[in-house]
């Protein structure tokens, strides 16, 4: 995809902090960190998001769960714990279209969503 952000840093043609860089998956350094630890891990090919058919081919979700295990061994925070997810839609405001899950990690995290008033 020729007007993707995470296809122009897989392809190397903008920066960014590349933590991981397989044939399959690549991990960077999130530009807007939420905690000391904050990566996205995603296919180096383009898959739009998480509905999309490609992303349960050629066992890819698999691989980027398998890297952000190994990243979070990486970045130490196997043993303090961290948090995966994957954003989609409007509600959980997915802003980038291209399959990214999100490793975060590094403080306690707190409940996984805050409740509304
Ligand atoms: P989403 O809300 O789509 O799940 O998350 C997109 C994430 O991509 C956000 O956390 C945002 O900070 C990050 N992001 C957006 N543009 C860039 C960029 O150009 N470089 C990097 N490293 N992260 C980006
Ligand atoms: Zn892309």
């Amino acid at each position: 995809m020729t007007d993707c952000i995470f296809c122009k840093i897989v392809n190397g043609e903008i920066p960014a902090e590349v933590v991981y860089n397989g044939t399959n998956v690549t991990a960077f350094r999130d530009i807007n960190p939420v905690a000391p630890v904050h990566i996205l891990i995603v296919p180096s090919r383009h898959i739009d998001d998480i509905r999309d058919p490609r992303a349960f081919e050629d066992d890819v979700l698999k691989e980027m769960i398998q890297v952000a295990n190994q990243v979070a061994d990486m970045e130490g925070v196997a043993e303090s714990g961290y948090r995966l997810l994957v954003n989609y839609g409007p509600d959980a405001n997915l802003v980038v279209p291209h399959l990214h899950l999100h490793l975060i990690g590094g403080r306690p995290l707190g409940p996984m969503v805050t409740r509304q008033a």
